[in-house]
């Protein structure tokens, strides 16, 4: 096949809701001031001008106010910071690289004044140990950094999103991100074996330590993993590397239909075992709305298919071998029929290119119109049976409504998105945002799933973790959160 373009398209912003924000609280004048001598010139910013970018949601669902940004340089400040606002009852909204999508990183979108404290000047790598396999850095090292140190000392730091030029590792623990290598790696969580935590009063939690094994009763870092900011402010990391893989091979295979694409993940993991890194899929209508949309996104089909996969492998056997293998392996589903047609990249550019069409399907569908979305996920082989279910209730609920379900399969995670029908109005179609959310999460439920796969809970999901989640869960969440943060000062009203 002939090589195609590689950049990533820029997904643009698209506005759909503002929140209007009433201000009942003041943070007093000397308060502000002690802060701000806190981090001392350099380390606070408090104009409008100065502020914006720090206060707009990544898709521009939510706009943010605060009276004062503070961007501390180290973890003493940070615990200066929060022992002065625990005693002041002033409330703090951490941010990262504000890549988030459930605006828990957004300030003042609560009936309050709260300061926004960016991580973003604390990005040190700290120490990098290649014996032990480990890295520790400081929470706003942003995640393509941490990617290039691990690599520079001939490593692999495995998380991997189309954020990573601008997520933090911090943003990164703080919502327990997934990624495109959750197959092979896991989720951050996985990725994390010490964390330290600044509480709410100041003080400073040291769970640094990159050993394995550990057993000295709760381990409490895990609680920070997910946390979404709302018990404490991460400050520096230590995560596991990886050996660099010595080979990678990609394909784009076609399918009939959802359930070869699920049969097909399983003689995929019997046949490749764990050189599977990911394993994408996305139906025919994405496909359409990418050529359609993404100037320089092609099909490398002649012929158009009802389902598509992406798999990706990645090996410490040669080249050859793990190429030898792949073809061998999708002759044989071609032969067996599961498979229908299918495409190997020859080359780094050929492999970026696939990756191009799965990375371009949000941004096509923002350009075909207005969309609902869902970041679900059940069991790999209730897959189906949601995309069946999930496609009748949106038809139920907005006739002609398009479904777009995409993402990573071989996760159970689909990004069921909802495209507007064409006879209807954006307007009209984005009324049944709530609606339309409530019955599929309940349905993801239902199957034993989840209504937040990937990405956190925010403020965009509060209320559904309210209706869905288990209440002896909830319940004790809560006991957690006054524990840890009985002032509430902890991003408050995010998540619980
Ligand atoms: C184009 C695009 C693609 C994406 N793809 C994926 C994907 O594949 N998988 C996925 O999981 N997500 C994805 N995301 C979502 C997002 O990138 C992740 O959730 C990421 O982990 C957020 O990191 P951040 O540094 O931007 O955090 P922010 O958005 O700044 O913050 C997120 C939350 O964490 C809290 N927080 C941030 N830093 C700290 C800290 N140091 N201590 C305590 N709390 C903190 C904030 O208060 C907030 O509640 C994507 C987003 C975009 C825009």
């Amino acid at each position: 096949m002939v090589p195609l373009p590689v950049a990533l398209p820029n997904p643009s912003r698209t506005h759909y809701k503002r929140l209007s924000v009433v201000l009942t609280k003041t943070i007093p004048d000397a308060v502000i001031a002690e802060l701000k001598s806190i981090v001392g010139e350099g380390g606070w910013l408090d104009s409008s001008a100065d502020l914006t970018a720090y206060l707009e949601e990544w898709r521009g669902l939510f706009t943010g106010c605060t009276p004062l940004l503070l961007r501390p340089a180290s973890t003493a400040e940070v615990a200066a910071i929060l022992s002065c606002c625990n005693a002041n009852n002033v409330a703090v909204v951490p941010q990262g690289g504000n890549t988030g999508l459930a605006g828990g990183a957004i300030p003042g979108l609560n009936d309050q004044n709260e300061v926004l404290l960016s991580l973003e000047r604390m990005r040190d790598i700290r120490a990098i140990d290649t014996a032990n396999f480990t890295i520790i850095v400081e929470a706003g090292c942003v995640l393509e950094r941490l990617q290039q140190a691990a690599a520079d000392a001939d490593c692999l730091f495995p998380l991997s999103m189309a954020s990573e030029g601008s997520c933090q590792i911090g943003g990164n623990v703080s919502t327990n991100a997934g990624g495109t290598a959750v197959l092979r790696y896991g989720n951050t969580r996985d990725l994390v074996l010490g964390l330290e935590v600044v509480l709410p009063d100041g003080r400073v939690l040291d769970e640094l330590k990159g050993v394995r094994k550990d057993n000295t009763g709760y381990d409490l870092k895990q609680l920070f993993i997910g946390a979404e900011g709302s018990l404490g402010v991460i400050t520096a990391v230590t995560c596991k590397l990886f050996p660099k893989p010595a080979s990678v091979a990609t394909a784009l295979i076609a399918l009939d239909s959802i359930s070869a694409v699920v049969d097909f993940f399983a003689a995929a993991r019997t046949a490749l075992g764990d050189e599977i890194l990911a394993f994408e899929t996305f139906p025919h209508i994405a496909m359409d709305m990418v050529q359609q949309h993404i100037d320089s996104c092609h099909s490398p089909f002649d012929d158009e298919y009802s389902w598509y996969v992406l798999l990706d492998l990645s090996s410490q056997r040669s080249q050859s071998m793990v190429d030898t293998g792949l073809l061998a392996f999708l002759e044989a589903q071609l032969d067996l029929g599961l498979v229908t047609d299918g495409v190997v990249a020859q080359s780094g550019a050929q492999r970026d290119a696939f990756w191009r069409i799965r990375h371009a399907i949000s941004e096509a569908q923002k350009l075909a119109g207005a969309s609902i979305k869902h970041d679900i996920s059940v069991p790999v082989s209730q897959i189906p049976l949601l995309i069946e279910k999930a496609s009748a209730v949106a038809e139920s609920i907005a006739p002609g409504v398009r479904p777009v379900p995409f993402g990573h399969v071989g996760d159970g995670n689909i990004h069921f998105n909802l495209s507007q029908p064409e006879a209807m109005s954006a307007k009209d179609f984005l009324a049944l945002w709530g609606v339309m959310n409530q019955r599929i999460h309940s349905l993801a439920v239902s199957l034993g799933g989840s209504f937040s796969a990937e990405h956190g809970i925010g403020l965009l999901k509060r209320d559904e973790l309210a209706r869905l989640a288990d209440p002896v869960g909830l319940a004790l969440m809560r006991s957690v959160k006054l524990a840890f943060d009985p002032n509430g000062i902890m991003n408050p009203n995010k998540l619980l």
